[in-house]
Formats: structure tokens, C-alpha cells, sequence
């Protein structure tokens, strides 16, 4: 019976989150931004909704954190939905790079002449000068109604992030100066950089995490309006970046031992997206949910160091896997 099951769900999730809350020696909070170096390492929070509105909420839950590269998931989507995928996907590719998200090494331009996916900063600078609108609020705009039609609300920009963002930011205006140089912008390089920096700093929690996990793991339908948010053809495209591109230079070893898409950001958070399917096992509510993870201390290549430890312990022990 589901109340049965959901105790014995949320008893082992509390478990695991005490234990790998522990885990975080080899991490450090980001501290390439001032303003993200205040978190604190040993927090940690889980939560993850099923399409029955069933809840699993453990570990840290009070707090918010910025977005961070989480973001870029949804600026594609924006970006897709007005001005089409073709258009997009002509100016930005879907191939992972193997570098870091700030990489100047694969800086731009992959041999089909596009900065590589999304994901990494050049492809995500892209991405923020194809939205609509002539300062940076217009462009942001879409992108605040998406967030509050898959969450609920509207959140808030953080701008103690977004001003030690915008003002840190030497090597994202190394790459805006280069993409500009090369003709990949569609407007102003001062607006695309002010998107890109305000769009980071956007704050959320695990819940906001979790819901919008849910509705694409629902292929852009909200579960309880059936509302269609996303487009199912988007949806999956943004799935399948998270998937090849989404955990940084680690994520081909995060669809190895974790297999599921899902996004993660320098404050620590993580958007995780199980999908539906067929399983052998008696725990349907965990068929097509949403995840999300908080904890700010950070592997080598910018992954939450606990965060991925929880979600690959859970993912294995509930057969999660997309394969
Ligand atoms: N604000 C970050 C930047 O430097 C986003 C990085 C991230 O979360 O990967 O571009």
C-alpha cells in the first residue's frame, strides 16, 4: 500500500542522506564567485516528487541556492519553443566536448562551425543571445513564466550572486568577445552577458529541482493540469543534452553509473530527470519522477560531491537506470 511504502521509501532516503552528507571530503564550495563560497559543505537535501504528487523531502530543505548552469537547460528550452528548434540547432550543436563548462580549449567551434552543445558556456552564451527581447528583463522574461508554470511560482533573482557573478566574470567575457568575434551572437554582447549572468543567479530549492524534474520526465505535461509546458519534441532534446552533456566532463561516467539525465550547477544543485518505464519492481511511484539534489561542495569537474554519491545510491538501489 502506497502510505506503507512511502515510510519505508522516505526512512531509507533519510539514511542515506546522513550518510552521505559525510561524504563531501574531497569537495570544495565553489569559490571562483565570492558570493558562493559562504555555503556551507556538509549541507545536504533531497527531494523527489512522483506523478502522483507523492513527496520523498529529506536532509537540508531550508535552503535556496542560485541556479547556476541548471539554467541553461532552460534557456535552450525558451530558446527552442520561440524561436524553433531547427533555428537553434543550427547555431548551437548537440555533441558533448569532453572539457570543462568554461572550457577555452574546445572554445567555440566544433568542425560543423557551432559552439558544441548548450551546456558548456560558448553554446550557453549562445543559446542567451537567441531569446527574444532587447535588454536582458525582455529576454528573461519567457524564461521566469516557464519556471513558474513548471514550479508553481515566480522566483526571485538573487543579486548579491548576480553582481559577484557580473563582476567575476573574466573568462565568460573572454568567450562572449570570441563568439562575437566569430558571428555567433544575435544581440548586443553587453545584453547577452547580462541574460547570461542573471539567469545563473536565479534562486531555487530542491522542490522547484524536483517538479520541474517531473514534467519532463512527463515530456512537458504537467502531471496534475495536463497542461502541455513543454513541447514533447523539446522536452526530449533537452533530455538527451542532460543525458550527453548535462554533469559536465563527467557525465559520460554519470550515464555509466547513474543513467539517468540530469543537470547539474557550481552551487551545488542538481535537476535529475527518471524516466518512465516498464520496471521490475514494486515501487511505481518512482516510474517518471523528478529529483532534486543540494549540496555545495564540489568535485574537480564541478558536480556536487554528496549530491552524486545520493542520487547513484538511490538510482542503483531503485533500479532507476534508463538502460
Ligand atoms: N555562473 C557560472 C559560470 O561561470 C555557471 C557555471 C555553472 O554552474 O556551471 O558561467
Amino acid at each position: 500500500n502506497t502510505e506503507k511504502n512511502k515510510e519505508w521509501l522516505q526512512e531509507y532516503v533519510d539514511g542515506w542522506v546522513d550518510f552521505f552528507r559525510k561524504q563531501t571530503d574531497t569537495g570544495k564550495v565553489a569559490d571562483y564567485i565570492p558570493k558562493l563560497e559562504e555555503a556551507d559543505p556538509n549541507t545536504l537535501g533531497i527531494t523527489i516528487i512522483g506523478k502522483d504528487g507523492m513527496q520523498i523531502r529529506s536532509g537540508d530543505l531550508d535552503h535556496s541556492f542560485s541556479i547556476q548552469s541548471i539554467s541553461k537547460v532552460l534557456s535552450f528550452i525558451v530558446a527552442c519553443m520561440d524561436r524553433g528548434i531547427t533555428y537553434v540547432l543550427q547555431r548551437v550543436d548537440v555533441e558533448p566536448t569532453g572539457e570543462a563548462f568554461n572550457s577555452i580549449v574546445h572554445l567555440a567551434i566544433n568542425s560543423s562551425n557551432r559552439p558544441f552543445n548548450p551546456m558548456v558556456n560558448a553554446g550557453a552564451i549562445t543559446v542567451s543571445s537567441l531569446l527574444n527581447g532587447n535588454t536582458s528583463d525582455e529576454k528573461l522574461e519567457p524564461l521566469f513564466q516557464l519556471m513558474e508554470n513548471m514550479i508553481g511560482y515566480r522566483p526571485e533573482l538573487d543579486i548579491d550572486v548576480y553582481v559577484s557573478e557580473r563582476d567575476t566574470s573574466m573568462r565568460n567575457r573572454a568567450i562572449g568577445y570570441y563568439l562575437l568575434e566569430e558571428g555567433y551572437l544575435e544581440s548586443d554582447l553587453g545584453v547577452t552577458l547580462e541574460t547570461y549572468f542573471k539567469q545563473c543567479s536565479i534562486n531555487i530549492t530542491t522542490d522547484d529541482l524536483a517538479r520541474m524534474g517531473l514534467i519532463l520526465s512527463n515530456d512537458g505535461v504537467h502531471p496534475e493540469t495536463e497542461e502541455v509546458i513543454i513541447p514533447k519534441n523539446v522536452a526530449r532534446i533537452a533530455k538527451s543534452l542532460m543525458l550527453t552533456c548535462g554533469m559536465y566532463d563527467a557525465s559520460g561516467k554519470f550515464a555509466s553509473y547513474v543513467g539517468i539525465p540530469a543537470k547539474s550547477g557550481v552551487s551545488g544543485g542538481i535537476l535529475a530527470v527518471v524516466p518512465p518505464r516498464v520496471r521490475d519492481n514494486d515501487l511505481p511511484f518512482l516510474d517518471g519522477c523528478g529529483i532534486g539534489v543540494f549540496g555545495p561542495a564540489l568535485d574537480k569537474q564541478g558536480n556536487s560531491v554528496s549530491g552524486i554519491k545520493l542520487l547513484r545510491h538511490i538510482a542503483n538501489s531503485w533500479d532507476m537506470s534508463l538502460f
